[in-house]
């Protein structure tokens, strides 16, 4: 049978490739889709969105316990663990179908099986109904990525869980331990350790949420610690002995190795990308430690071959995904998009307190060689916080003591994730703290602590 014929192929139907997917064709490309599970990727179906759905549920439980001090009463709260599942799984489902539904209405040709490059131009698609080939003159590799397995520490689904089974868990851990604190981690340790589970972090780096600005991990850590949780950084799982429906973590800290029992583990020890049986080295693709790589335009070196989001490396997020698949989409229909900068990608964890970041943290600023001027706002200064209950957290600005360039932002407390996106648009406009402090902020939002946090790196804050 003759290949059908196409402008562009994407394997891979996750938020980078499905994006990128409707952009080229409202560019007016044929664009063919080629996915093996589920359209939305592990975003929409195993990651982003499923996660908040429970997180959801977790944080209305805390806050039924909270009833009291809002003058309400609550009786009887409890929980039911598959029904909080089952929200999360209708959530991901709808979102799913919702992408089937953007599909048909961008005239996106989606084509269900797993695909493999058949040399230049060529994708070969193998399912359950057989095989077929597709052409284009653009292919965009967007396969994603999954859990990353370490040796010794291996999930079985039973006892020890990767992100997957966390995700539909079979019963409630009692003494649970996350291997890893990065965001998936801590929101699973989150959201366990909120419904009751006597829940342990271990983090080989030398504080929690690693990635962050060492007061906002510390904070955080602090807020975890109130909660019950136990925090174990600077320390190694080594290995999991798992017999009698018990795991025993062997764990190595502070030059010793101590031996723990728990119920349950969770693996979060990071992720690796989907480069395998795609046929990219043949192609002379070249991956680096399970990444593609790629330049700043997300090419791949090859002719008309490119790799965008998790699969062409950190960071993994989302947002980034997509907009690379925009990026790649305009490129391939002969525009001149504007790479994107790494600096201006907000980070955000969804635990409790929330964490949201963007650009430097200020001891990487003071790495970089920048004089900085520091601002810090906390929400027991904010009146919208106390009014909602919300009074811990801290909004921290690092800017340019030269320039009044915002470096960065990093904020812990109750809805910083929405939050954060005012800092990206301030960093997107390469704002300075001139502008940030002659903007009128809306009052009583939480949003005042971002003025407030820049009044304070130049001495003016009003509200503390
Ligand atoms: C638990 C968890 C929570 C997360 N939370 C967040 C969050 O809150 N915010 C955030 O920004 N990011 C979050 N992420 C990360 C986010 O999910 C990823 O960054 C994002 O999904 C990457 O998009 P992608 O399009 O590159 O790949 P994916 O979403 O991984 O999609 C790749 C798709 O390619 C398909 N595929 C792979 N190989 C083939 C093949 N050979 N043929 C056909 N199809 C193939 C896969 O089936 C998959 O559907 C989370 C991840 C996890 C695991």
């Amino acid at each position: 049978m003759a290949a059908r014929s196409f402008d562009m192929i994407v394997i891979g139907a996750g938020p980078g490739g499905y994006v990128c997917a409707i952009r080229a064709a409202q560019l007016g490309l044929n664009v063919a889709i080629v996915e093996r599970e589920n359209l939305g990727g592990i975003c929409l179906n195993w990651g982003c969105i499923p996660t908040k759905a429970l997180l959801r549920s977790a944080e209305v439980f805390h806050l039924m316990h909270r009833a009291k001090e809002f003058g309400l009463k609550a009786n009887g709260i409890g929980y039911d663990l598959d029904a909080v599942v089952k929200r999360s799984r209708g959530v991901a489902r709808q979102l799913s179908s919702g992408v089937a539904h953007l599909m048909k209405k961008n005239k996106v040709t989606v084509v269900m099986g797993e695909a493999k490059l058949a040399g230049p131009g060529r994708v070969s698609v193998t399912s359950d109904k057989g095989a077929e080939e597709l052409e284009a003159r653009a292919i965009v590799v967007a396969t994603g990525a999954r859990a990353r397995e370490l040796p010794g520490l291996e999930a079985d689904g039973d006892l020890v869980w990767t992100y997957r089974h966390a995700l539909q868990p079979r019963r409630m851990p009692k003494k649970l331990l996350v291997i890893g604190s990065g965001a998936i981690g801590i929101e699973f340790a989150s959201f366990f350790n909120t419904l009751g589970a006597d829940t342990t972090v271990v983090e080989v780096m030398e504080r929690i949420l690693p990635v962050e600005d060492a007061e906002v991990s510390a904070f955080a850590k602090k807020q975890f610690l109130k909660q019950g949780m136990k925090i174990l950084e600077q320390a190694t799982v080594k290995k999991l002995d798992r017999a009698g429906g018990k795991v025993t973590a062997h764990v190595e800290t502070g030059g010793r190795t101590e031996t723990m029992e728990f119920d349950t583990v969770i693996s979060a020890v990071g992720i690796v990308g989907n480069v395998e049986g795609l046929g990219l080295e043949d192609a002379g693709v070249k991956i680096d430690r399970s990444h593609v790589v790629t330049d700043a335009f997300c090419r791949t070196g090859v002719e008309g071959l490119f790799a965008i989001g998790d699969v062409a490396g950190a960071p993994w997020l989302a947002h980034k995904a997509s907009h690379e698949g925009v990026m790649v989409a305009e490129l391939i229909a002969g525009g001149h998009p504007h790479p994107i900068k790494p600096g201006s990608i907000a980070g955000c964890t969804y635990c409790q307190p929330q964490v949201a970041s963007v650009g430097l943290t200020e001891a990487r600023a003071k790495e970089k060689g920048y004089e900085v001027k520091v601002g810090r706002f906390p929400f027991i200064g904010n009146g919208k916080a106390i009014a909602l209950g919300e009074a811990e957290g801290f909004v921290k600005t690092v800017f340019d003591a030269k320039t009044g360039e915002l470096l960065g932002a990093h904020m812990v407390g109750a809805e910083v994730t929405e939050l954060i996106q005012g800092y990206v648009v301030g960093r997107t406009l390469e704002t300075t703290e001139a502008e940030l402090m002659e903007t009128v902020f809306p009052h009583p939002t939480l949003s005042e602590m971002m003025h407030e946090s820049v009044l304070d790196a130049y001495g003016r804050a009003i509200h503390f």
